[in-house]
């Protein structure tokens, strides 16, 4: 199987509705997770870009789909995190309805990554969203992220107690742990991108 050079990654465009964004053609693979999970820093590890992600953060720019380019063929999405304690029910609605909705038709979606703090796994809205992609059978990669701040036990035991919650859909769903700070878990990370690239292309 090919390996993807995910270093090549360049921002494409930020899209605040969904027809804002290019053609629905070649694959794109999703990363979503609460505000201050760690998405951006995920990404900008799996990209080996520092500064990648940071335009997401630009003021303005946190509420909007955000793209990547790695070819002309196949793109990193970074959705709009959840969960800012401030934000008005209408907000929370706009934010359920844009990526929803972006989860439900956008037909080059190979799969999506869910970022979560290993200390904080499966919040409510987690839930929410694996129910989404499951009832629409889109594979979930998990990343327990800041891994590095726990032991090596209770990190695994959070690993294992995670996959048994989710084992229904192990099918669907997988997980691993990850820390951006040391590089950890980068490659499985990339293996699972790989797959999901590289299916679209047979
Ligand atoms: P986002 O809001 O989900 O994009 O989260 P960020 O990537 O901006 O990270 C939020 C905070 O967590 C920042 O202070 C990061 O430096 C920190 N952080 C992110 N990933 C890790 C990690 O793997 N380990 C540790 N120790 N800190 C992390």
């Amino acid at each position: 199987m090919n390996k993807i050079n995910y270093q090549q990654a360049t921002f494409l465009l930020s899209a605040a509705a969904l027809h804002h964004l290019p053609l629905d053609t070649g694959a794109e693979v999703a990363f979503v997770g609460r505000s201050n999970a760690g998405k951006s820093s995920a990404l900008n590890c799996i990209t080996g870009i520092k500064g990648l992600a940071r335009t997401s953060k630009t003021p303005g720019r946190t509420q909007l789909i955000n793209l990547f380019q790695l070819d002309d063929q196949r793109r990193l999405v970074d959705l709009p995190g959840y969960g800012y304690a401030k934000v008005s029910l209408a907000t929370k609605k706009k934010w359920q309805d844009l990526v929803n909705r972006y989860l439900t038709t956008r037909q080059c979606l190979k799969g999506l990554v869910l970022v979560m703090d290993i200390r904080h796994p499966l919040k409510p809205m987690d839930i929410q969203l694996l129910d989404w992609a499951t009832d629409i059978n889109l594979p979930v990669h998990i990343l327990l992220t800041k891994a590095d701040k726990l032991n090596k036990d209770p990190a695994n035991r959070t690993l294992i107690k995670t996959k048994q919650a989710l084992c229904d859909e192990a099918k669907l769903i997988s997980v691993q742990l990850f820390s951006s700070q040391n590089n950890f878990g980068t490659e499985d990370a990339h293996k699972q991108l790989d797959e999901w690239f590289h299916e679209f292309s047979q």
